[in-house]
Formats: structure tokens, sequence, C-alpha cells
């Protein structure tokens, strides 16, 4: 079980279950106005008030900690910026009271921080809402947090408002928190009550045909032509499972998957992978006895800045199909 009793593992299962809470609410009271509009307002206050809120409480728990944070709030600076800056303040004031729009920019802009340039030996990194596309649609998004020391994600969590603890999809439900503790295990709970953790293994399926890959819902993501030549190769069976988010990572961790692929898309084939899209999921799939490396079998290196710059795409797995997945890849010359 993780060690509850530690301050950074308490300031992450709350924040992180606060910051999802303050995700939904802002999908409940704007998403849908928006989607007949193809407004993406919602995802821009939503993702701007969870890190406002995130940051807020990082630098009140830990002062000395930087963060290294998806946004950056310099459009909400400028005068057409203006009116989404009260939005997201009027929402991070809901769980931070007193939460006055300068002081909501300057929380935001904490998240600036680059590992590589001030060598970071220790930092937070967050995607305050990973799969944007999947919450404008109603599908899956997460809110990923991960800390990283010396290069090593120690603690990840993700916020899934959409999945079970079990990794079973589930849009009436309450949502669930995957958390992942270096040498501690990895662990999902209901978001609203996170006191009953469960225990996430991975499948044990060693056949490559029966496996279940688990891919982007964005085809722009990946490499779907790709995709379909990865699946001959190792002959399996089932069609790719499409989903948004880290929120995949939870699914794979909770053993509802064996393989997930994060391929090259055609228009990027430089394509870096950011630190905040794989520093929770990866720590979670590690912990729950599968195995996370890029396209070549290369280990994340989480030290190049605020990219895996020195990566090349994503193949997660049981552990078991790790081996039998990465030849697959040469195969197809995918790596
Ligand atoms: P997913 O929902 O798994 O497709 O992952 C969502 C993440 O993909 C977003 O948070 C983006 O940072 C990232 N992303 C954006 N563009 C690309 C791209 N061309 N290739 C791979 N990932 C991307
Ligand atoms: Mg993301």
């Amino acid at each position: 079980m993780i060690d509850l009793n530690s301050p950074e593992i308490r300031f992450a299962l709350d924040v992180v279950r606060q910051a999802s809470l303050l995700v939904r609410q802002v999908q409940t009271e704007m998403v849908t106005a928006a989607l007949t509009k193809n407004d993406r307002s919602p995802v821009t206050v939503a993702d701007f008030a969870a890190q406002a809120f995130v940051a807020s409480r990082l630098a009140w728990a830990f002062p000395n900690d930087a963060l290294v944070g998806e946004e950056d709030a310099s459009a909400l600076r400028s005068p057409e910026g203006h009116a989404t800056l009260e939005m997201v303040s009027r929402f991070v004031s809901g769980f931070t009271p007193g939460a006055a729009p300068e002081q909501v920019g300057a929380w935001i802009d904490r998240g600036a921080s680059d590992p590589l340039e001030s060598r970071l030996s220790r930092y937070w990194t967050l995607d305050p809402i990973d799969g944007t596309k999947g919450f404008l649609r109603g599908d899956q998004y997460a809110v990923a947090l991960a800390l990283v020391e010396n290069g090593r994600v120690q603690i990840g969590i993700l916020g899934c408002p959409n999945l079970d603890p079990d990794g079973a999809p589930n849009f009436q439900g309450g949502g669930s928190l995957a958390v992942a503790v270096r040498g501690q295990g990895a662990w999902a709970c209901e978001l609203l009550q996170p006191g009953e953790f469960i225990s996430l293994q991975v499948s044990g399926q060693s056949d490559p045909v029966q496996a279940r890959l688990l891919r982007s819902f964005e085809s722009g993501h990946t490499n779907v032509g790709q995709i379909d030549e990865f699946i001959q190769a190792l002959g399996i069976q089932a069609e790719a499972v499409r989903m948004d988010s880290q929120a995949k990572y939870a699914v794979l961790a909770a053993g509802r998957g064996e393989l997930l692929l994060r391929l090259l898309s055609a228009d990027k084939p430089d394509y870096k992978e950011k630190i905040w899209d794989q520093a929770a999921g990866s720590l979670i799939v590690e912990e729950a006895g599968g195995r996370i490396s890029d396209l070549y079998g290369r280990a994340l290196d989480f030290t190049a800045g605020r990219t895996l710059a020195r990566n090349r795409g994503i193949l997660a797995s049981n552990g078991i199909l790790h081996a039998p997945a990465l030849r697959a890849l040469q195969q197809i010359s995918a790596q």
C-alpha cells in the first residue's frame, strides 16, 4: 500500500481529486452550450483553472518546488483574454477563495519551469486536462500530476472522471483516481471517496494474438497505417481500442489491455512527447507490473527539458508482450 503519511502523496491525491472535480464542474456548466457552437472555450477555461488551482496549492504546500505545466497565462493577459481570465478566476475561486485574476495569472505562470534549463533535481509536472478533445467530445480525459526526482518519476497520479477504479469506462459513475508511488505499487480509488484503494495489476496475457491494443482516439496523434501493420505483424485479433488521454495507462494498469502505442503521425514525424503527457501514466504502468519505453525500447528520459527530447514515440505493455511488440515495431519499420 502507499504511504498515506507522506506529505507529497497526500498533497498529490488531494490536489488531483479537487482539480478533477473543478474541471468536471466546468464541463457540466460550459461544454453542452459550447458543442453546438464549435467553441473551445470550456477546455481553455478548465485547463487554465485547473493549472492555477494546482499551482496555488503547490506554492502553499511545497513553496520551493518547481512546476512544469502545460499552460502559460500570456494569452489571458491580452485584451481579448480578459473575459476568459475573469471566467477562470470565478471557477478557481470556488476551490481557492479569493482568487483574483492577477493572482490566477501568476499561479498559472508558475508552471513555466524547464527541467533542463534550470537543472531541476526535483519538479512536479502537470497536464491540467490531458485529452482535451475527449473532454469536449464527452469521452475520456485525465488530470495528470507527477513528481520527478533526479530524472525518475516518484509519484504519478491520474484523475479520471469517466473511468471506474477497475479501469472500466463509465460515463455515469463518480470517476476514479489512479496513483502509483515508486516501490509502493499502483492503486486506484473512487474519485469522490478516496479512502479504499484497490491494487492495479497488469494482465498476464502472453499470447500476442489475444492482446488488446490501446491507441489515441485522434488519428492525427498516431499513425493509423502503421498500427494496422503492427496488428498484422503480431496477429492481434481484436480491433484497437481508441481512447483519449492517459486514461489509457490506467486501463492498461488495471489489466484491461495489454499494449499501448504512440506512433509518430506522418505529418509530424519528429514529434516529441511532452513530459506531462507521459510522466504520471508511465509510473502507473510500471508499478502495476508493466513496462514502458520508447519505440526503440529505450527508457523514458525525464531530464531532457519540457519534452522527452531523447525519446521517440511510446510503447507500453503488460511486460510479457514488450519484447514481441518491439520486434514487431522493428519489422514494420516504425522505430
Ligand atoms: P491522446 O489523447 O492519447 O491522443 O493524447 C493527447 C496528447 O497528445 C495531448 O495532450 C497532446 O499533448 C498530444 N499531442 C498533440 N499533438 C500530437 C501529435 N501530433 N502526436 C502525438 N501526440 C500529440
Ligand atoms: Mg496532454
